[in-house]
């Protein structure tokens, strides 16, 4: 089954239980399923086609077409007004500080309250792709960890997570996205696993907030049965494992 057939019998099956639902979660529902109101975007050499609405301002709705910027992620109506945006534009990378390069990867730390504007536009394009709900307003609360793959043209975002300053839930990650033409090359484990290194680094137990996206959810079944696995296959004799509720449901269902 196609991603995008089990969305279908997800939400159809959803739709069915409406009556099972309180108020809140039907606001909720609502808020997640809107008509989508942008079809397509165009960044840097990719068109994509969306997933999910995304609240962009209200000029923007009329729109099938967004154009972005593809390093500080503005957008536009039209092609001519994106061309006439990349000559002056002289971003070549995400805002923020390169905190790692192996190769041609390169991951950027991006504060919300130093970059607003770009923290902002990240978020609207996100929603695009993820099917729960992000923030868009409040983003000087944040860090942005946004992973690209770099060339002589710039660096190009592959995806990104984001992460409170903050949390007094030891969350150490909010939202992750792998952008859909970089899917399924193993970027999402990849930042699934500088997550936890930060936490390693920063001395502390971290794990991601919840709800976790569709997509957020594979990419972590992944990445756990990937690390229990590669422990598994060197250890020899008795061993036991304490997995908390959360980590639970992720390996076993
Ligand atoms: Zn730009």
């Amino acid at each position: 089954m196609t991603r995008h057939q089990k969305r279908k019998i997800d939400e159809t099956h959803v739709e069915q239980g409406h009556e099972e639902l309180d108020a809140a979660s039907l606001r909720e529902h609502e808020e997640f399923t809107k008509v989508k109101n942008i079809a397509k975007i165009e960044l840097g050499r990719y068109e994509i086609d969306t997933w999910y609405f995304s609240p962009f301002p209200p000029e923007y709705n009329d729109c099938p077409k967004l154009f972005f910027c593809e390093f500080c992620l503005n957008f536009m109506k039209r092609k001519e007004q994106l061309q006439r945006h990349m000559k002056k534009c002289d971003l070549k990378h995400p805002p923020g500080d390169e905190i790692y390069r192996s190769g041609t990867l390169s991951m950027f730390e991006v504060d919300g309250k130093k970059n607003k504007v770009y923290g902002q536009n990240l978020c609207y394009l996100a929603k695009l792709f993820l099917d729960h709900k992000t923030l868009y307003y409040d983003v000087d609360l944040f860090l942005f960890y946004v992973l690209c793959e770099c060339d002589d043209r710039g660096c190009h975002m592959v995806g990104y997570f984001s992460k409170e300053k903050h949390s007094e839930e030891s969350y150490n990650l909010a939202c992750i996205l792998t952008l859909p033409p970089y899917q399924r090359k193993g970027y999402g484990k990849f930042l699934i696993a500088f997550s936890y290194e930060l936490s390693k680094k920063e001395g502390k137990v971290g794990t991601p907030e919840r709800p976790l996206s569709d997509l957020g959810l594979l990419s972590y079944r992944g990445y756990w049965t990937r690390v229990l696995l590669e422990i598994l296959k060197k250890h020899k004799g008795n061993i036991s494992i304490k997995v908390t509720p959360f980590y639970l449901d992720i390996l076993f269902f």
